[in-house]
Formats: structure tokens, sequence, C-alpha cells
């Protein structure tokens, strides 16, 4: 008014009855919702709520004071620096909203059961671009990708879930989930333009219908991280029911069983003989470890090695079965029977400790087992994660006299570098290899040059997965020089494989 106050009209009371109807709805729905709410988000949503309440009572009580937008604002920024940092929703390479927002959103959609459809992108080739083009080159790639994408969903559905992956999200069955597949297939047939470079790229697709597919949050995000790191596949748009999605279930009851067996010594080391061909009998043996659970039965090594990895248990299970190995060696009857040295695996995770050569050393000293009686076998992996540890570690041990096998040759990560560079006494031909060679002859060339090659480096060969007497001839006559495979013996338990001892090893062997 001409005085400078400050009056209210008539219809003035219907804004607080509709502040009031909002207030109710929105602390019933949070109640509801209780459990998704952090501490946090609690505390910012009370302060709110009450910071607002008494604003407005004070301003109805004092017209002339003007406390009411002033409070509405002050709380604002208080929800804005507690709930909403821009950063921490935003991936700042692509500037698509990021991993965390997707999970949180994802959440939110399954309890409040709305269904919608994802469609995954995967650029398998990114590393690559990395590597040839730099890092300069492949975040523009990103980035131009991800502005791309928003030509098909809204700002705040196009999500950068890391490891070059993108998920759209869309309402359930839309039609645009397919179009936008067809739409971005085709534009992926041109060449794509960052600076002065032209490039093809490839990309991976996956739909998922949620719940249908995957029916929670948690087993979303361990299905979205099976297709990150699976076999690229990019042929055709895949349904999530096309992979064998190893479920979350599954993983936290192996994850169990492991910690039952750690607990109450449920593990089991199995002994395999390798045979070696110029002394023509079983002079070694490789310990395989393994794990029997009440509930779910056997459990593949090769199922609960990764995830014993992943957790950090394989630490206590290598130890185990070290101790086991040194614990048979020491009582003698595998060496009277002419076992000169047990193999035992390394993995990835033991080669990086530091204090490996010392544990190892400590177990051997307190069963007074000779290092020359064990020989380890490592995988080239181990080398490309800790190149440095992992030679200090070899050098180590072996200067005390341990023998190393490099695992699993011919897969992968093959490379030349380790295999001149590290004291390795044995080379294992993966059986995947030794069983290409029985289907092609340009493998079974290569097989064969492999070996005279490795001979020549003065290193010995072993071939795992001789199973019958056809394979055994043919590894014989390449120059192997040790064999291993179910033709000899599965792996056994420790008084079975005396019997294979027994058997085998007081007569020479009928190869
Ligand atoms: P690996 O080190 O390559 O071990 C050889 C695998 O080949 C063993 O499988 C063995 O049973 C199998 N095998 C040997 N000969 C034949 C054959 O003639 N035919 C066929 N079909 N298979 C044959 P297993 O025991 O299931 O172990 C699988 C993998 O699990 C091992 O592969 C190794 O990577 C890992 N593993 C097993 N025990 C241990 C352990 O104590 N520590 C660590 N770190 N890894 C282990
Ligand atoms: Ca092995």
């Amino acid at each position: 008014d001409s005085q400078g106050g400050y009056h209210r009209g008539t219809l003035q009371p219907f804004t607080y009855i509709v502040a009031i109807y909002y207030l109710i709805f929105g602390i019933v729905y949070a109640m509801g919702n209780r459990s998704m709410l952090s501490r946090q988000v609690v505390t910012s949503i009370t302060a709110f709520i009450s910071m607002t309440v008494v604003a407005v009572i004070v301003q109805m009580i004092n017209k002339h004071l003007l406390v009411e937008c002033f409070a509405a604002s002050v709380c604002m920024l208080l929800i804005m620096f507690t709930l909403q940092s821009q950063d921490d929703m935003i991936d700042q390479g692509t500037k698509m909203l990021n991993w965390s927002s997707f999970v949180n959103r994802c959440s939110i959609k399954y309890a409040s059961a709305s269904d919608f459809t994802l469609l995954l992108i995967r650029i398998p080739d990114f590393k690559m671009f990395m590597k040839t083009f730099g890092g300069r080159f492949s975040n523009s790639l990103l980035r131009s990708f991800s502005d791309y994408l928003y030509n098909f969903v809204n700002l705040g559905d196009g999500f950068y879930l890391e490891d070059e992956c993108f998920a759209l999200m869309f309402p359930k069955d839309s039609e645009k989930v397919g179009e936008t597949y067809r739409a971005i297939r085709k534009k992926l047939s041109e060449n794509w333009n960052i600076g002065t470079v032209d490039t093809l790229i490839t990309a991976c697709f996956m739909r998922i219908d949620c719940p249908e597919d995957v029916d929670n949050a948690d087993m979303l995000v361990d299905f979205i991280e099976q297709f990150k790191h699976r076999e690229p596949e990019t042929e055709r748009l895949l349904h999530a029911t096309d992979i064998n999605f190893y479920d979350s279930k599954r993983r936290s009851e192996v994850e169990n069983a492991i910690d039952k067996a750690l607990d109450n010594r449920g593990f089991e080391v199995y002994y395999q003989p390798i045979y070696s061909s110029s002394r023509n009998k079983i002079v070694s043996c490789e310990a395989l470890v393994r794990l029997k659970d009440e509930k779910l039965g056997f459990i593949p090594p090769q199922e609960f090695i990764p995830i014993a990895e992943e957790n950090g248990k394989i630490l206590k299970i290598g130890k185990y079965v070290f101790e086991e190995a040194c614990r048979f060696i020491k009582k003698g009857v595998g060496t009277s029977l002419g076992i000169e040295y047990v193999q035992v695996n390394l993995s990835v995770v033991q080669c990086m400790q530091s204090d490996l050569v010392e544990q190892l050393l400590s177990i051997m000293d307190r069963y007074k087992v000779d290092p020359s009686s064990i020989c380890l076998e490592v995988t080239e992996t181990a080398a490309v994660y800790t190149p440095h540890i992992m030679e200090k570690n070899i050098k180590t041990l072996s200067d005390y006299g341990v023998k190393f096998a490099l695992d699993d040759y011919g897969t992968g990560y093959s490379n030349m570098t380790y295999l001149l560079s590290l004291p390795f006494r044995f080379i294992k031909l993966e059986k995947e290899i030794v069983w290409e060679c029985f289907k092609s002859e340009k493998a079974h060339i290569a097989i064969e040059s492999t070996v005279a090659m490795i001979k020549k480096l003065n290193m010995q060969i072993v071939a795992e997965g001789i199973e019958d007497k056809h394979q055994l001839d043919t590894l014989l006559g390449m120059g192997c020089d040790f064999i291993q495979g179910y033709y000899f013996s599965k792996p056994v338990p420790e008084k079975d494989f005396i019997e294979v001892l027994k058997k085998n090893n007081t007569q020479a062997v009928t190869v």
C-alpha cells in the first residue's frame, strides 16, 4: 500500500489449504517409504517442514513481517545443499546421470511398483580407442555418443553406468525401445566423426523389462555388472532372458558356503597325478581345492574361486591349500612312492601380497618342508596386474629353491615377456588349447611349434587335459615332458591318490 505495507487478498487462505494438503500428502508418502530415506534426508525434510510451519504461524500473527518467503528460501537452500548436489548425480565426462543416480532411480521405481524398460548400450571397443587414440579423443567420443543418445529420451532418462555402458529408461513396453535400437544401429553403420578422425563404433545392446526380467534393484545391479563384463555380442538386440544370469542369491549362498567351510575346515584338497615322460612314472601332482556344502552340494572351483578372489577369502583358502600340501609332503608317503614335488595354484590376489614370501616360508618352515618340494603355479594375469610385486615374489622364492610353473599357457594373456623374464621351470599348456590340436591342422602345427620353442628356451612342458591314449601319444610325440589328465586319474582325495601312486609307481607305467 502507500505506506509500503504488505496485504493479502481474500483468496489467500486458499494457498494455505493447498499447502496443508501437500504437507499431509508429503508426510504420508514419506512415512510409507521410510525405509528408502537416509537419515540425512529425514533430517532435512523435518527441518524444512518445521521451519516452514513456524514461519507461516509467525507470518499469520504478524502480517507486517515477511518471514514466510525468507524461510522458504532458506529451506530450499538447505534442501539443495543436503540432498540435491548436482555434481553427485552427474557423470562429469558424459554429462549424463551417473551410476548412483541410476541405482537410486531404479530402487524408487521398484519400490513404487512402476514398471519400466531399459535399453543398455555398451561400447566394447572403447579400451582399444583409449589405447590407440588417447584419452582426449576417447572422452570426446563418449561425450558425443551420450549427446546423441539424448535424441531418444528426456534428460532424466539417460544414464552413464561407467565401463562404457549407457542405459536409456523407457516406460514399460514402449515402442520407442525397438525404434531407438534400430535408429542407433543405423547410425552406427556409418562412420562416427570426432574432430579429424572418422571411426566405426560397434555396440552391444540389451533390453531389460522390469520387473519381469529382473525383480529387484540389487539384482539389476548384478545383472548390469555381468552385461558389462561378458563377451561382447554385437549382432543383435539381446533380451535379458538370453543371457545366463548368475543371480545374486546364488552368489551370496556361495559366499556363505565359503565362510562356513573356512570356519569348519570344510574345504578339502584333492590331488591329480602328473606323469613324467622321461622317468616313465608319476613324479608330481597338482593340489586342487574342493568345496562341498550341505545345502548346495558340490560347488566347482570355477564358480567359487572367482567369488573368493573378489571378496578376498582366497587368501585364507590359498593358505589352507598350501598348508595341506605341506602336511601331505611332510607325511612322506607320497615321497616314498615317487612324488618329488607338489604343484599348488597361487591366485592373482595372493601374488599381489607383499608378504607372500614370508607367509609361505613360515608355513614351509613349520612343516619342515624343503622349498624344492613345492612348485607354485601362477597365471599371467598376475604378472599383468602387478608385474613388480609378482616379479619380486617369484625371484625371491626361486632363490629359496621353490619351482614355478606358468599356468594356463595359451589363454588370453599369453605373452612372451613373462616367459622370457621370469624364472619359470615349467609351462603348463591349458587343456582347451591341447584339445584344439585335435580339431584343426593349423592348431596342431601352432602347438607343436610352441612346444619346440619352449623346450629351446630350456623350460619344460606340462600338457593338461589328456583324456585318452590318442591324445597322450600325440602330445608325447610333440615332446611334452609331463602329462596331466583324466587318462592317468581325475583329481582324487589324498587316500585314493596314494592308491593311484601304488598302482602306477611300484611298477613302470604302461602308457
Ligand atoms: P587349473 O589350474 O587349470 O586346473 C586344472 C583343471 O583341469 C582342474 O579343474 C582339473 O580337474 C581339470 N582337468 C585336469 N585334467 C583334465 C582332463 O583330462 N579333462 C578335463 N575335462 N579336465 C581336466 P578343477 O579342479 O575343477 O579346477 C578348476 C580351476 O580352479 C583350476 O584350473 C584353478 O584355476 C582353480 N583352482 C583349483 N584349485 C585351486 C586352488 O587351490 N587355488 C587356486 N587359486 N585356484 C584353484
Ligand atoms: Ca593349475
